[in-house]
């Protein structure tokens, strides 16, 4: 039958249930038998659909409540390219009421408010799609993509907390299956942590490095967000996973326990270390996509 393969049964009355079917020889002097047992396991498929719609309820509370916290950003984030319109628009009027409308220049004035309208466009687009409840999707897409995403969404937030970013992305890495918007989710929550653990650093210190790579010897592909905080002591490194922990004044905890329920709901890993100077990095790793046909990539 294979292993891992969905089986139905037939009911007495033709409904189809799920089942899980057993096979077992036994060598008896009598011969080879093989003992079959079939379980019934529509309850269990029921409850693991019941616990992926809780976590999927929880996982968009949390990133309403961490887009809400970025809310003033987001919002100078798009107020630059509607000031950017507007300041076009109206050298347009000017032109156009002097009466010399040179047509090249008016052209260029339509060309900026056309990209910056663009650009507005894109903002909202990526704000919806991490606002609204959907459906949990599986896609193969590429993580530079979702970095790339998150960090554009955060541009104002990282300015105005005077906050670098280095970006050091691998260059044809395997995609991997998974929902944009949960893995944005994950990484949005890991830049605002990071970013927060940096508030007391002096402007020259506070440096975020995001870096994207295969990890070494295995199907995963993984992304880390480097900090140069305040490290994270020892005996904290597991429980800041834990729901409700948190140290922040106006903290929830549920950030990197919400993280970690989506990394493993992705059959992926999530963790954090220390950096030998200081801060703390946080690590997730994902299978890539196709992994199960057993491809093994390394790093060099
Ligand atoms: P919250 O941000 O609401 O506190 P999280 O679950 O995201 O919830 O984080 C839990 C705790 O883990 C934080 O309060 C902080 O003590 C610790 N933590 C998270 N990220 C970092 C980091 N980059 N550096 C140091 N400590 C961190």
């Amino acid at each position: 039958m294979g292993a891992g393969r969905e089986l139905f049964g037939r009911r007495k009355d033709g409904s189809e249930l799920p089942v899980e079917i057993g096979l077992n020889p036994i060598h008896t002097s009598e011969g080879l038998f093989v003992l079959a047992s079939i379980i019934d396991i529509s309850e269990r498929k029921q409850a693991e659909l019941e616990a992926a719609r809780q976590r999927n309820e929880l996982a968009h509370l949390s990133r309403v409540t961490t887009l809400s916290e970025l809310s003033g950003s987001l919002a100078h984030e798009l107020s630059l390219p509607l000031a950017a319109i507007l300041s076009n628009a109206q050298a347009a009027q000017r032109f156009l009421a002097r009466g010399d409308a040179n047509l090249a220049e008016v052209r260029e004035i339509l060309n900026d408010i056309v990209s910056e309208d663009k650009r507005a466009g894109e903002v909202i687009r990526r704000l919806r799609l991490l606002l609204k409840k959907g459906e949990v999707q599986q896609h193969s897409l590429g993580i530079n993509e979702v970095v790339q995403d998150v960090l554009r969404l955060m541009r104002s937030d990282l300015v105005n907390q005077r906050v670098t970013v280095d970006i050091e992305l691998a260059q044809n890495l395997p995609t991997v299956m998974g929902d944009p918007v949960q893995l944005q989710q994950v990484l949005l929550n890991l830049v605002v942590n990071a970013c927060d653990a940096m508030t007391d650093c002096d402007t020259p210190e506070r440096r975020l490095l995001v870096r994207t790579g295969m990890e070494n010897g295995s199907s995963a592909v993984r992304v880390s967000v480097t900090d140069r905080g305040g490290s994270i002591p020892e005996e904290k490194m597991e429980q800041v996973f834990e729901p409700f922990f948190t140290t922040k004044a106006k903290g929830m905890g549920l950030g990197l326990s919400v993280c970690r329920t989506i990394i493993s709901a992705h059959q992926g890993k999530l963790w954090a270390t220390n950096n030998p100077d200081c801060g703390a990095t946080f690590h997730f790793s994902l299978p890539i996509d196709g992994s199960d046909k057993e491809v093994v990539i390394t790093d060099n």
